[in-house]
Formats: C-alpha cells, structure tokens, sequence
C-alpha cells in the first residue's frame, strides 16, 4: 500500500493526539511534577480541547488545518510547550502543498515543523527536551523513505524512534526549559515534552496505520 494522506486523514491525527495527551495527561503531569511545575498534562490538554474545537467543520486543506491547530495552541497554552508545538504545526502547513500528499512530502512537511522547534526553543540533540523525540523520529521517517517506505510504514518507524529518544532522556541533565533549573537534579527522569511528541508519532502511526 503506497496511498497519499489526505487532509481529513491529518484532521483525524489531530484528533487522535488530543485523545492520546487527554488519556496520558495525568502521566505527562507527573513527569512534569518531577522536574517542572506540574502543568504538562493539563497546558497540552486545554490546548488540544480548544484545537478539536476548532475542527467541526473540518478545515478543507492542510494548510488551513495547521494554521488553525498552530494558532490555537499559541494563544491557549501557557509555559514553552505552547509556543513550541504551536510553531510546529504553523511551520508544517505551509510545507504541505498538496493534500495528497506522499511519504516524502510529509517527511518534509513534518521537518520543517521540527526545525520550526529548532529555531525557536534553540535546543539540541541531548538537551533533555522534545527535540529527542522529535528529531531522531524525523531522521527515521527520511530512512524509512529512502527505503521506499509508504506513509504508514514511514510513520511507524518514526513512532518507534521518538520513543527510543524518549526513554534516552532518562538519565540526561536538562540543558533547556524549566528542568535545566534543577541542573543536575533533573537526571533520573523522562523529560515531559519528549514523552508529548512520541503521543503525537504514535498518533500518527495509528492513524495511518488505521485507513483513517
Ligand atoms: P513549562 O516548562 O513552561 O511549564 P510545559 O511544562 O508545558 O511548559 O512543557 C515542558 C516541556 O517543554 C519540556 O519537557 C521540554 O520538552 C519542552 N521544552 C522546554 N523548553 C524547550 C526548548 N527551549 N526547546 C524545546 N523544547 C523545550
Ligand atoms: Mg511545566
């Protein structure tokens, strides 16, 4: 199966990010109680609640869809999760031309959101952030079409590193955002934003992997 993903296919990985962050929101708070303030599980939460509410009727392109979603969670989430994932998805849409888009322009697209992330929160590889779930899911996207992947197998692969990125943050010392306060207090836990974005691959496996 090589099919293209269309607009309402990205509308249901939305949605389908809402119901993960909604059914791991306590989870995300612990985490975020551990090393922050407490407040990652419920800023993520309201964020997507008004973004799903903003959906109904659906938007007719990716581009409106991103800027919709990116928008919302700008103006609705406080803290740096907020701003961040909000300049993923504005970066994503105008990234993605086509509505039917293949494996390697949703790779592309969901790079441009990545280094949207970059450019804004400044972190690296290693910093302890979502950028360790994020990046090497996006390295594994681009193998996975180099290896002529379709876009659910593209997906699934991406799933599977950013939670191998996840889990590495484990032991790291926070070098950005609100853990780096605790310096060397913050090793010894999952960082809350990476374990966020591996929500949204596994998202996004699932709803390709779905026919959705
Ligand atoms: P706040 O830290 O303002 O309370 P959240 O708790 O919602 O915001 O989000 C915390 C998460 O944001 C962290 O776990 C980390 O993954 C991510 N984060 C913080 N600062 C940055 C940054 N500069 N770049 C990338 N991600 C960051
Ligand atoms: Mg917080």
């Amino acid at each position: 199966m090589s099919r293209a993903v269309s607009t309402d296919d990205l509308v249901a990985w939305i949605r389908a990010f809402r119901d993960a962050v909604q059914q791991h929101k306590d989870e995300l708070t612990r985490l975020d109680s551990e090393i922050g303030d407490a407040d990652h599980g419920s800023n993520m939460a309201r964020g997507l609640d008004a973004v799903v509410a903003k959906l109904d009727p659906a938007p007719a392109t990716p581009a409106e869809l991103f800027k919709t979603v990116g928008m919302t969670l700008v103006s609705s989430v406080g803290g740096a999760s907020g701003p961040l994932y909000g300049t993923f998805f504005l970066r994503m849409g105008p990234a993605l031309a086509s509505d039917h888009a293949d494996a390697a322009a949703l790779g592309a697209a969901l790079r441009a959101g990545v280094d949207g992330v970059v450019a804004r929160g400044k972190a690296e590889l290693g910093d302890k952030t979502m950028i360790d779930a994020l990046a090497p899911a996006l390295d594994a996207w681009d193998t996975a079409v180099t290896d002529g992947a379709d876009p659910a197998g593209a997906a699934r692969a991406a799933a599977e590193a950013a939670a191998r990125g996840r889990d590495a943050t484990e032991p790291l010392v926070a070098r950005k955002g609100r853990a780096s306060y605790l310096g060397e207090r913050s090793a010894g836990h999952l960082d809350p934003g990476a374990t966020s974005a591996t929500l949204l691959l596994e998202a996004l496996r699932d709803t390709l992997a779905g026919g959705a």
